[in-house]
């Protein structure tokens, strides 16, 4: 197992050994077909195998696979990339969401010349030590290490609040304003479940930043041209500092980014001082998946489709979850959404883990056994593609409706 999550350890069960994707489809190693509702966590908004991107990636390995030297095609990434997001003035191909996120922490720490990181509760930004910081249920709490191997030393440098919470990250900037190197967060998360950020939020980091001279880190990893071609910034008329993308720009191949203000980036190697680099960054076979992908969606938008597919499986969710008896809500921003199995409103990650984790499990295996493939987890987002949105999304709200 890679990747914990694909364990399936929070709802039992064998793993799904996959086989194959076709479109909207996860086909796996027994032969059964699954409407697939993860998406690989979020690259596949095209689905499985897309024509376009299927001769993409056939015509770049012909040509070969990697240089170590640039291309016209990482030139062509990056300027189209340059034009769809807004803030961002220059970007630096890599290969993770998680080197991302590094690298740009690594860039705000050395813009700022200061130290502290501050991140939400329940918000994710790769596995880079300084990000797993994880706080108790208090404000304005001091990092904790969120995983052995990780050294308390290292997550002192970083404060973990509570998302959507105004209040916390004005007394932490009260506090401790001069020793903020950046803020990052997932301005709509996708990795306590769905959690929009409230947009009283997203204002309040983008003025206290500005105010106290931090960064802010817009890690849009899940969201670039996930809620639009213009992501979360777009979204709600907020440019960040630096922006993260990754999963949809590599079209499923290990692609990701980060950029932002020309100032910043210009003090990142070769130009700057600021060191990062990679043996695979912008390789070839990626850039040419991400362009294929990202140039479908830019020639004919799909979001309108997605929306009015996602409003209708969030609806089938909610009816069927109440059949069953269950209390449920499910949070939703275009394609991506939740059901939490909770009665309350979920807001933070304290409210996303009070919901009831066994009845998810349930739930998910009910799903399994009627041929759909949904996240195995309470605490992931829910994707609809591209092929389910304009195919089969009849069929899952009729299974869903269905469900024992
Ligand atoms: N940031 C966000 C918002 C993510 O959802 C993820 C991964 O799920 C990451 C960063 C890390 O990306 P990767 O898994 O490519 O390292």
């Amino acid at each position: 197992m890679n990747s914990p999550v694909r364990a399936f350890t929070a709802v039992g069960g064998e793993p799904i050994f996959a086989a194959a994707g076709e479109g909207a489809y996860l086909v796996d190693a027994d032969g059964n077909r699954y409407l697939d509702l993860v998406g690989s966590y979020g690259p596949l908004i095209l689905g499985h195998a897309h024509p376009a991107l299927v001769e993409a990636i056939r015509a770049q390995a012909g040509r070969g696979t990697s240089y170590g030297a640039p291309t016209e095609s990482e030139t062509e990434l990056a300027e189209l990339l340059v034009a769809q997001v807004p803030g961002l003035e220059m970007v630096r191909l890599v290969n993770s969401g998680t080197e991302a996120t590094m690298s740009a922490i690594r860039l705000a720490r050395a813009a700022t010349g200061r130290d502290l990181v501050v991140k939400f509760e329940g918000c994710y930004h790769g596995h880079a030590d300084h990000l797993l910081a994880q706080a108790g249920s208090g404000v304005a709490t001091l990092g904790i290490p969120g995983s052995p191997g990780v050294p308390a030393a290292f997550t002192a440098l970083t404060a973990v609040l509570p998302y959507n919470s105004v209040e916390a990250i004005t007394e932490l900037f009260a506090r401790r304003g001069g020793e903020v190197a950046a803020v990052i967060v997932e301005p709509v998360a996708g990795n306590m479940g769905v959690v929009a950020g409230d947009p009283g939020f997203i204002r309040a980091l983008r003025q206290l930043t500005a105010e106290h001279g931090a960064l802010l880190i817009f890690d849009e990893v899940i969201t670039g041209f996930r809620i639009g071609l213009g992501g979360a910034a777009a979204r709600y008329g907020i440019t960040a500092d630096l922006t993260c993308l990754g999963k949809i720009i590599g079209g499923g191949l290990p692609m990701a980014a980060y950029g932002g203000r020309a100032h910043l980036l210009r003090q990142v190697a070769p130009e700057g001082q600021v060191y990062q680099a990679g043996t695979l960054s912008g390789n070839p076979l990626a850039t040419a998946a991400g362009l294929a992908t990202l140039r479908v969606l830019i020639a004919d938008p799909p979001y309108d489709r997605l929306e009015a597919a996602a409003a209708r499986v969030e609806e089938a969710i909610r009816s069927s979850a109440a059949g069953g008896g269950q209390a449920v809500t499910v949070n939703r921003v275009g394609s991506m959404l939740t059901p939490f199995f909770n009665p309350a409103e979920v807001t933070n990650y304290e409210r996303a883990r009070a919901s009831d984790t066994e009845a998810y499990a349930r739930f998910f295996n009910r799903l399994r056994a009627a041929g759909v493939y949904a996240p195995p987890s309470q605490f992931e987002a829910w994707f609809v593609s591209v092929p389910l949105a304009d195919g089969p999304v009849d069929r899952l709200c009729e299974l869903l409706g269905e469900l024992p």
